[in-house]
């Protein structure tokens, strides 16, 4: 598919600048949006600093955009909490979170919602995508560890319960010291959403023990 050589574009920062956050009532957190130049798919990926993260394995979270969950608060998935999740954590200990465009697991907002017609007619979230002629899962995430180069670090312990991102991580050369889980959040809407996830993808939840309703 690409066609570049055999180096990828340089990728660098572009613009760091500071955005307050309310993380919580009457809690504002000033994190740095941090954008870069170069990146390999051409989308508008960025990375959130919170403190002041050292050199050795800071706290990292890759988050996949998810319009519905993150802005609207869907209960079909979990990803809202886990990216409030992820930021209440990364306020408190310092690190960074990578946003990445990649909407959908990667096949974007319109093929999502049409697979979520499908999945209500009793597929779940994998076998939606596939019947819409889309992988599994299309994320990439060696543009991640682009952005982490860029941002000079070279070893992260790595929020996730997803075996994946470690993998392509290190592919890229990003060394993993360590994975730290989240949470779990299930609901009674999104409880199909996440054994898709276990039996799938791998993923390391346990569904006995609900943190969140
Ligand atoms: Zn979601």
């Amino acid at each position: 598919m690409m066609s570049e050589s055999p180096q990828n574009p340089r990728t660098c920062v572009r613009t760091v600048v500071d955005v307050p956050i309310e993380i919580g009532l009457d809690t504002t957190v000033t994190a740095q949006f941090i954008t870069f130049d170069g990146l390999r798919d051409g989308r508008e990926h960025f990375a959130v600093r919170f403190g002041k993260p050292g050199p050795e394995a800071p706290l990292v979270r890759l988050h996949s955009e998810c319009l519905t969950g993150d802005v609207f608060g869907s209960a079909r998935c979990d990803c809202g909490p886990q990216l409030h999740d992820a930021i209440h954590r990364l306020s408190q200990v310092g690190g960074y979170l990578l946003y990445l465009r990649q909407e959908g697991r990667g096949i974007g907002l319109i093929a999502k919602l049409d697979a979520y017609r499908l999945q209500d007619q009793g597929m779940d979230t994998f076998a939606a995508n596939r019947a819409l002629g889309h992988a599994d899962d299309e994320r990439d995430y060696s543009v991640a560890a682009d952005m982490l180069e860029a941002l000079g670090v070279a070893q992260i312990s790595l929020l996730t319960n997803n075996p994946d991102k470690r993998k392509q991580l290190e592919a890229a050369g990003i060394k993993v010291a360590e994975m730290v889980p989240t949470g779990v959040f299930l609901g009674a809407h999104n409880r199909r959403y996440l054994e898709a996830k276990v039996k799938h993808s791998g993923h390391l939840l346990d569904l006995r023990k609900p943190l969140v309703a």
